[in-house]
């Protein structure tokens, strides 16, 4: 372990203040370690050293005007992280905390999340410090275009293909797949979630919240169990969440909670499928605060709390519980509430919402676990179908897609349980994930050479 202090602290010294890519290496390599162990070429192949170096990383600027003609300057990015497997493939993100490190640690994940899939996918993520709340149409517009004028030189339906995340939803890639095609005069697969008249696939917008509850009733069958009459408690309100609170109704389970960066509701009832079209009204068309669900329907409403050292809508009794909203909502304090509540599923729709310390209490108590990197990888598996579709010029329909859908989580689950099981931890989705995931890219850096 001396070793893997040393290669930890070296990363750190090379990309100070990323705080958060240091976080999702440390697990990675973590989960590594017993591996590199087995096989010395991989050490002698510096696969480590080479696979936490992305290939690129393009940071520009992007000036826009406001409605106001105010010139405005947010700061654009994308990292382009390993292209082992297939061309680079993951989201933009468009919230105001977006930074070097958040984009690398999100990348670095998406390498691995992507060799899961089984699709022949690379990893990179991209984004902005634009925050897309309370602009007008026209201002996002602008934004988006300025964004594409500079990212167009960069990405490519065989380079890079890059698609939503955080604040990025139908109405952003409209934008920005629009200024790609006027720019670069063709008409190809160069982003993922697009509309359904112009090259998008059924399904890909539920895929990510569908994907992590067939990730969860996977993971229940192992327990001869099924989410039917199970309480949920679910955080988020966007694209995630919404889709994951459907699923969760499909499959007879309870949705108990919704959220945003403002507070969450609680909604003893239940939030039934007439509210949860209310969500996605507020949330898609509305562009509105959760607050007004709890305003509407009467139930109680608690605002988030700066100051509290604990997040309450993990305080709740439950069965499963579905982290949908952002990185690290789920602290070492939040983890213990959830244990001591009774929640024993919790599969991760966000990416890494989970602190390490909140992780290893969930390990070590034995839950069923399932980290972000395979729970919520159903939503890069469709857009890998929409690419597939698009270089066939066909269309699936929604059962088909589904069906793939389901059967890649099923694949997901499978190489992560029994990857875990052959590394000696029976039950560790996490070794699992990461360990499956890590040896197909690496195998793959092996036989490509030093480059
Ligand atoms: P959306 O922008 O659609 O929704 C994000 C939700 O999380 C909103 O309710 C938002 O509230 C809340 N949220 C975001 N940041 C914070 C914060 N810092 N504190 C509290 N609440 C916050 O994003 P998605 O649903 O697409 O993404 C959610 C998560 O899922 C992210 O971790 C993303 O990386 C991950 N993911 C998404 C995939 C996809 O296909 N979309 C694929 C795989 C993972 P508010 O509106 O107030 O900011």
């Amino acid at each position: 372990m001396a070793d893997k202090q040393a290669f930890m602290d070296q990363v750190i010294a090379k990309n100070p203040e990323q705080a958060e890519f240091h976080q999702a290496v440390d697990e990675v390599v973590t989960s590594l370690w017993p591996v590199l162990e087995k096989r010395p070429e991989y050490r002698k192949g510096k696969i480590l050293e080479r696979i936490v170096e992305p290939e690129r990383v393009i940071m520009f600027r992007v000036p826009w005007r406001d409605d106001k003609g105010e010139v405005q300057v947010n700061r654009g990015f994308r990292i382009e992280m390993n292209s082992s497997i297939g061309p680079y493939k993951g989201g933009l993100r468009f919230h105001p905390s977006v930074n070097l490190g958040i984009l690398k640690f999100l990348a670095f994940e998406q390498v691995f999340k992507n060799s899961l899939t089984t699709l022949p996918m690379g990893g990179g993520k991209g984004g902005s410090d634009f925050d897309p709340k309370g602009k007008s149409d026209n201002e996002v517009m602008s934004f988006c275009q300025s964004f594409m004028t500079e990212l167009c030189r960069h990405i490519g339906q065989f380079t890079d293909v890059p698609a939503g995340d955080i604040g990025v939803g139908g109405r952003e890639i409209g934008f920005l797949f629009g200024q790609y095609k006027r720019v670069r005069n063709e008409f190809v697969g160069v982003l993922t979630g697009k509309g359904l008249n112009w090259g998008g696939s059924l399904i890909r917008p539920e895929a990510t919240g569908y994907g992590t509850v067939y990730f969860a009733a996977e993971m229940l069958a192992t327990r001869n169990e099924t989410l039917e009459g199970k309480t949920c408690l679910i955080s988020g309100s966007g694209n995630v969440y919404q889709y994951a609170a459907e699923k969760t109704l499909d499959l007879g389970g309870k949705v108990l909670t919704a959220s945003d960066s403002s507070g969450y509701i609680f909604d003893e009832a239940g939030i039934d499928r007439e509210k949860l079209a209310f969500i996605m009204d507020l949330k898609n068309v509305k562009r509105g605060r959760i607050k007004e669900y709890a305003d509407k329907y009467g139930v109680p409403f608690t605002a988030t709390d700066p100051n509290a050292d604990h997040n309450p809508l993990w305080n709740h009794k439950a069965d499963c519980a579905f982290p949908c909203a952002t990185q690290n909502e789920v602290n070492a304090k939040d983890a213990a509430n959830l244990l001591s509540n009774g929640v024993y599923v919790v599969s991760e729709g966000a990416n890494m919402p989970t602190v390490p310390a909140g992780v290893d209490q969930f390990i070590d108590a034995g839950i069923l676990y399932g980290p972000g990197k395979a729970a919520n990888a159903g939503g890069v598996a469709v857009s890998g179908l929409e690419m597939s579709q698009n270089s066939l010029r066909l269309s699936w329909t929604r059962e088909e897609v589904d069906a793939k859908l389901l059967g890649i989580m099923k694949s997901i689950h499978k190489a992560s349980y029994e990857t875990a099981k052959e590394f000696g931890t029976p039950g560790n989705y996490v070794n699992g994930a990461n360990i499956a995931g890590f040896m197909k890219v690496a195998d793959t850096m092996l036989d490509m050479g030093v480059v």
